[in-house]
């Protein structure tokens, strides 16, 4: 384990190891022009490392790799696949230092939530080295008797896998393992603000023994431009993205060029429910681990705090005492308990939300301010007073924001709960059994917490319904989304 804090030579030895070059079937190289995009530390503004950039050229050489390994990568043994992704698993989780040290200078979040990360991505590499040997098919008698039927399932083909900055390892091994272990090759375009977490991983990939071709790594500070001639070229299977609804709506367009097999995880607008009859300290925890993982940066993050009117004075007083408890500090520091924001974009995106929030009427009951100084620092914020129809609660804040809204009816709540275009997950605190499963089954989500303020976990199906997204990742559901249905039909073999 690292000896906190962090030194800056142990940071600079850290990035100087990381590869920093394309991943193509040839092995590391640089971009076909040579060049390169900075990549920044949030918490100071100062560039960490300058990584290749890839061009169009190199899009059209990750993905003429992929298809030409295609072919023999889908006839590997299951077993072969499964061990390398055993063995990722045990080379990420030895490296828990670097891979957590890398997405913190990257990306902001403090070292223990990096490591928790390291642990939640690694498991996906476990967790696909399982189902790997367990993909199966079925045999059947036709319903009159006579003909056979036989499904198989198959490698879908070639992917191109597009993820997110806010969990650099956990959005690309999500998608990395099931494809793996279902036979297909791949092209994956990691966010430009976080390349470097994805490049580590694909080092220890290829350590693990994943044969060169079957994974490319192409980072773009020009993502429309890359990979949108590999959405439209044919030797392309399979598109699956993790990010904003807006990018997701415009991918699922240009993937109807090719009819390609999509799976989205997009954005959400998470309501958390505290009822009367709730525990309060455990609705607290709850509350704070919904809000404040990742400082708010979450596509499951709470966005909105529907509380019941019995409880909202005493919620909302406990809520905001922990609220202001939380540390912002550089992540690296021991005391930090939460960092800065990726980018200016961002900071300005949240200050704006609030700000509109007071014009609506809500009331600031903690934070409401930028950090002065270097970094994209911004304060816990709860916002009391919020009316129901405040722009606030429309929008995901994607920051550590809480406003905080009074409702009086279970009937009220799941209306409000469900007035957003999202449907990613929802929350709700409640003693009475009875009440948790009618909200479960009454609120559009994809995923559900019922007394628990944290759903992500590798054995379950992650993914959201409405414009949240398609398809789910992790579970025994994640390799279906890189594997076709074949039926056979036989005829019957009795016949003569
Ligand atoms: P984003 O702007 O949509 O970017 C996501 C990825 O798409 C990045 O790699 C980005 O590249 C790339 N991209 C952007 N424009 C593109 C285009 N025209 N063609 C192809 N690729 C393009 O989202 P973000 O700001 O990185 O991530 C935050 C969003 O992700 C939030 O909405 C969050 O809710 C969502 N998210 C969802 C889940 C989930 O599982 N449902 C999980 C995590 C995050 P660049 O980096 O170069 O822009």
């Amino acid at each position: 384990m690292t000896t906190f804090p962090v030194s800056s030579e142990l940071e600079r030895s850290l990035i100087a190891r990381v590869p920093h070059q394309l991943l193509l079937a040839d092995g590391w190289v640089d971009s076909a022009d040579g060049s390169t995009f900075d990549v920044i530390d949030p918490s100071n503004g100062q560039v960490l490392a300058a990584v290749a950039d890839a061009r169009p050229a190199d899009g059209e050489a990750a993905l003429a790799a992929a298809h030409a390994a295609q072919p023999a990568w889908a006839a590997t043994a299951p077993r072969e696949r499964a061990e390398i992704l055993r063995l990722a698993f045990e080379l990420v989780t030895a490296r828990s230092d670097d891979f957590a040290l890398l997405m913190t200078l990257e990306m902001g979040k403090p070292l223990a939530e990096s490591r928790g990360e390291v642990a939640y991505g690694a498991e996906f590499l476990r967790w696909f080295s399982e189902e790997a040997p367990r993909i199966s098919g079925r045999y059947s008698t036709a319903p009159d008797g006579r003909n056979r039927l036989l499904v198989l399932k198959r490698p879908v083909g070639p992917s191109l896998l597009i993820t997110p900055w806010n969990f650099p390892l956990a959005m690309a091994t999500r998608k990395i393992a099931p494809a793996i272990a279902a036979g297909c090759t791949m092209v994956l375009k990691p966010a430009a603000l976080t390349p470097l977490t994805a490049l580590l991983l694909a080092e220890t990939l290829r350590e693990a023994g994943l044969p060169d071709g079957v994974l490319s790594v192409i980072p773009t500070s020009s993502a429309g431009a890359v990979t949108g001639p590999l959405i439209t070229d044919s030797r392309l299977r399979k598109l699956s993205f993790t990010g904003s609804t807006e990018v997701g709506r415009r991918l699922i367009a240009d993937s109807a060029h090719q009819v390609l097999k999509v799976s989205m995880e997009l954005g959400g607008n998470a309501p958390f429910l505290v009822f009367d009859d709730a525990d309060l300290d455990s609705a607290v925890d709850g509350a704070i681990a919904a809000k404040m993982r990742n400082g708010g940066e979450a596509c499951v993050a709470a966005n909105r705090f529907l509380v019941q009117r019995g409880i909202s004075e005493a919620f909302t007083k406990a809520f905001t005492q922990r609220m202001a408890a939380v540390t912002v500090a550089r992540g690296t520091e021991p005391h930090s308990t939460m960092g800065p924001l990726v980018d200016e974009a961002t900071r300005q995106k949240v200050a704006a939300l609030v700000q509109g929030a007071i014009e609506d009427g809500a009331t600031v009951a903690l934070g409401g301010r930028s950090l002065d100084g270097a970094g994209y620092f911004y304060e816990p914020t709860v916002l009391t007073d919020v009316p129901h129809t405040a722009r606030i609660l429309g929008e995901e804040i994607f920051g550590p924001v809480a406003p905080i809204v009074v409702f009086d009816t279970e009937d009220e709540a799941i209306g409000l709960a469900n007035a957003t275009e999202y449907g990613l997950v929802a929350f709700a605190f409640t003693r009475d059994l009875n009440r948790g499963l009618r909200l479960a089954e009454q609120i559009d989500s994809g995923m559900f917490g019922l007394n628990a303020g944290v759903v992500s976990n590798p054995a379950a199906p992650f993914g959201g319904v409405k414009q949240s997204g398609l398809g789910r990742e992790g579970s025994v559901e994640g390799i279906d989304e890189y594997l076709e249905t074949r039926y056979v039909g036989i005829a019957d073999p009795f016949a003569g």
